[in-house]
């Protein structure tokens, strides 16, 4: 049995199962503090029986170098209370089983990798939400560096439309996520995507904006697929949008051509969960 823990900066979704494609028993819970979390979530594991190993993937910012004395750690967030905090060790120690970690968004990319078959051999996940954080599978590995990447954070040309919204990251300010996010969005048009009516300009900005990462990602690395997740891109239409987008601004030059694709994720919901699963099963004896 292995067990998985999709770490998240409001909920934590856990799940068991005897491979990461059979999930038998899942909980969520809120994020509170560290320690109540932790405690929360190993207590549930608890009850679910022997596992013979966890993986975790999680928001981050996170330490992925196997050779650093703080790997498994959620490094410097701004999430209060969580700077600092040895996930990874606090479940090896509490549960006594080899534990896989990576970040959110990278998990998801397996888990989507995976449920494509591989094809391509390559694959980036972006979610959409509160944040945007991107996930990365080449030669079907997820890409570390030396630290995650941040694809939240490059800076996509601004859409001509759009030239007067100083952007909301606190770092960059205009950068993707402070455009395209859920809060960059209610920023400019005191409303989700998906409250604006049909016709609104704001679709097309975000979707372009959206595009452009795409592009980045097709043009850099030469992914087959990004699959774009979390609640923005549930607005309905915004990703057939994005890949319209996409498409015009590459204007058929990519060799990848209509290989290169923009979908919602295959698991849907569940991309993020699944993921860490196959990370307990790369870990596990
Ligand atoms: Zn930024």
């Amino acid at each position: 049995m292995l067990g998985g823990i999709e770490a998240g900066g409001t909920k934590f979704v856990l799940a068991v199962g005897p491979s990461p494609d059979a999930i038998s028993a899942r909980h969520t819970i809120p994020t509170r503090d560290p320690a109540t979390t932790l405690a929360e979530a190993a207590a549930w594991f608890a009850e679910q029986g022997d596992i013979t190993a966890l993986g975790i993937g999680s928001f981050g910012p996170v330490e992925l170098d196997a050779s650093s004395p703080r790997w498994g750690f959620i490094t410097n967030t701004p999430k209060p209370g969580w700077a600092d905090c040895d996930i990874a060790g606090f479940f090896a120690g509490r549960l006594g089983v080899p534990v896989g970690f990576d970040t959110d968004v990278n998990a998801a990319a397996l888990a989507e990798y995976a449920a494509a078959g591989g094809q391509g051999g390559s694959l980036a996940y972006l979610t959409i939400g509160t944040g945007i954080g991107g996930g990365l599978v080449l030669n079907g590995q997820p890409v570390h560096g030396i630290a995650h990447p941040e694809m939240g954070h490059i800076y996509p040309r601004r859409h001509a439309d759009d030239r007067d919204f100083a952007g909301i990251c606190p770092h960059h300010g205009d950068c993707l996520e402070g455009l395209a996010s859920g809060p960059a969005i209610a920023a400019r048009w005191g409303a989700s995507l998906s409250q604006l009516p049909a016709d609104h300009p704001g679709h097309a900005i975000i979707a372009d904006t959206i595009a452009q990462a795409c592009h980045i990602l097709f043009a850099s690395v030469a992914v087959a697929e990004v699959v774009i997740g979390g609640g923005v891109a549930n607005t309905p239409g915004l990703v057939e949008r994005v890949a319209e987008r996409a498409r015009a601004l590459d204007a058929g030059y990519l060799p990848g051509g209509p290989r290169h694709r923009i979908i919602r994720p295959r698991h849907g919901e569940n991309a993020g969960i699944i993921g860490a699963l196959m990370l307990a099963a790369g870990v596990s004896a």
